[in-house]
């Protein structure tokens, strides 16, 4: 633990597979965790080092600085629903990583109770492309109620001491361009799996591309996906766009075809 460091007690809700890898690198910078979920993983939690509750309640009780909410996009709602907020006894920063922000921004600005600061973060990455390290990869934040800037900043530290690019942005904002950008990647990632597109003999590199982006979207749950299109208010025009542009593609192609089967004049 570095002296600009502090080690944070982490209490995460919803203990799934991002969660677990969060975890790690968390643990291995000092920090202590504790996790609650709505299945039992105390045998996976154990071997990490993290110490599991099944009780909501008794969870809540604990002196966390940090809660980290880590539960599916869609489970959001009924999850924060289902927290004691009156066990807690501090005020407590509360940060999410869901990969929709305007959603969970409203929520717990609605629901966390208002001694509590909140951090809104989505890091930009997972278990397949954050295996070797999260050095480069980006980080998203809005600081939505921050009070104490000390913890706010110890808890970002997490994501910057391992070299993470910072990067502060509206909720807003963070959807549009993730509509444009992730969504897309995950919806054209799930046709080409709908394709059951495979490698062959004579793959170009672009190929590869397409294989790998097929492959890092089936790893991630239909749940996650339905989260990016159903509680990001700027997917749905992607739908559309994407529907019309493969239109348009279409009709170039065939608009050329229909030039070259036509009478030839001199
Ligand atoms: P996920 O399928 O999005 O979420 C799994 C988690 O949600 C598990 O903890 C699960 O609990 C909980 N959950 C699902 N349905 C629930 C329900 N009805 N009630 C209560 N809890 C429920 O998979 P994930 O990959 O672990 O992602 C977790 C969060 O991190 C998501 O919000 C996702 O958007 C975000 N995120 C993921 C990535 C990534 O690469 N995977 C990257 C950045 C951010 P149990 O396991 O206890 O059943």
């Amino acid at each position: 633990m570095g002296t600009s460091t502090r080690a944070l007690k982490i209490g995460v809700i919803g203990f799934g597979p991002f969660a677990h890898f969060l975890a790690k690198t968390m643990i291995k910078q000092g920090h202590l965790i504790s996790a609650t979920s709505r299945s039992d993983h105390s045998g996976i939690a154990g071997n990490l080092g993290v110490h599991f509750l099944r009780e909501m309640e008794e969870f809540m009780g604990l002196e966390h600085d940090v809660i980290l909410i880590c539960t599916s996009i869609m489970s959001l709602s009924d999850v924060v629903n289902s927290i004691p907020f009156h066990c807690l006894k501090r005020p407590t920063l509360f940060a999410d990583v869901l990969s929709v922000k305007e959603h969970p921004r409203q929520i717990l600005l609605q629901e966390v109770p208002e001694d509590s600061d909140l951090v809104c973060t989505h890091p930009m990455f997972g278990p397949e492309s954050g295996k070797d390290g999260w050095k480069d990869l980006k980080f998203m934040y809005e600081r939505v109620r921050v009070r104490d800037e000390g913890l706010c900043s110890s808890f970002l530290n997490i994501f910057e001491q391992e070299g993470c690019k910072m990067l502060e942005m509206s909720c807003e904002e963070h959807d549009r361009l993730a509509a444009e950008s992730q969504f897309v990647t995950h919806t054209i990632g799930r046709m080409l799996s709908e394709m059951h597109i495979t490698n062959t003999p004579i793959d170009t590199k672009g190929f590869e591309k397409l294989v790998q982006v097929k492959e890092n979207t089936e790893n991630d749950s239909f749940d996650l996906y339905s989260g990016l299109y159903i509680h990001n208010r700027f997917a749905k025009q992607q739908m559309k766009n994407l529907e019309s542009a493969l239109q348009r593609v279409k009709e170039s192609l065939e608009a050329r075809m229909n030039k070259q089967d036509g009478p030839k004049c001199n």
